[in-house]
């Protein structure tokens, strides 16, 4: 995309730094066909105290899937090895809860796959301290892999269906440092500006203003940015000071769109 459409021309006052290229990722939404396992173990019967059936599928896909293809932020990887990405997806995706690619979610939406989850949780250096926000909820997987780096994560997701079962599934795995909200997340949480970090996880063709005029001074934000239906490009964004920001091509990636409020039947 043009450089210069970056910041969506909507803000005369922002001055665009350096752009830089980097790797070319693989694409995240192209979506398997479901293949349930023969005997999946059962999501519903897990709870904490109780041995986790899936541990060795998830350090494999942490090994394979996260360390392999170059995540090296140790607390980024503990944070994989920890959430139980199985509690996310649907029934019939269990079998393919550690596989390193999205999963439906319902509603036409995807759960991100691993690698993408951890690279973009890495390049917006989450650190204990910090207030996150989150665009796009979906399943909550992301909030939760957040939650587990930062104090405070709040988390937007416009469909009210997958806004409230995150919102469930959230509060019953315990995750109590999430705030998750219905909402259409261009507009950002301005009650609870200014955030560390900001990670979209959903694709617009320009960055909404709102959320660079949210991010501190000094934060980052990573968000995937092009057209519907197409390739995007994966961006860090990061705050320099009161009207600068520095922006860097993190390469290819595919996102489903950043939906607007005024788009929607609901
Ligand atoms: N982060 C999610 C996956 C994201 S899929 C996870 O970990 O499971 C993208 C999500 O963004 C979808 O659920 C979609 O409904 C939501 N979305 C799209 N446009 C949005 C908007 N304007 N505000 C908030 N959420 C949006």
């Amino acid at each position: 995309m043009q450089i210069a459409n970056l910041l969506g021309g909507a803000r005369p006052g922002w001055r665009l730094l350096t752009t830089l290229s980097a790797v070319i990722l693989s694409a995240c939404s192209a979506l398997p066909t479901p293949a349930p396992l023969a005997s999946p173990p059962s999501a519903a019967t897990s709870s904490p105290a109780a041995p986790d059936p899936y541990l060795a599928q998830r350090q494999a896909m942490v090994e394979r899937g996260i360390i392999a293809l170059g995540i090296e932020d140790p607390s980024v990887v503990a944070a994989m090895s920890a959430v139980p990405r199985h509690e996310f997806v649907l029934q019939e995706y269990l079998g393919q809860a550690y596989e390193n690619h999205p999963l439906p979610i319902g509603l036409g939406q995807t759960i991100s796959q691993p690698y993408i989850v951890a690279l973009m949780s890495e390049q917006a250096s989450v650190e204990p301290g910090d207030k996150v926000l989150e665009i796009g909820t979906g399943s909550g997987y992301q909030a939760a892999i957040l939650a587990e780096l930062s104090d405070e994560v709040f988390t937007i997701e416009i469909l009210e269906a997958l806004a409230n079962s995150a919102a469930q599934r959230l509060e019953r795995l315990g995750y109590t440092k999430i705030h998750a909200r219905h909402g259409d997340g261009y507009e950002g949480w301005p009650d609870e500006a200014p955030f560390d970090a900001i990670l979209v996880t959903a694709a617009p063709d320009h960055v909404p203003p709102p959320l660079v005029d949210q991010l501190a001074i000094g934060g980052v934000m990573v968000i995937p940015i092009g057209p519907v239906g197409g390739y995007q490009e994966l961006w860090r964004i990061e705050r320099l000071d009161a009207d600068q920001v520095q922006a860097t091509s993190l390469g290819g990636v595919r996102f489903v769109p950043l939906l607007r409020s005024g788009e929607l039947d609901d």
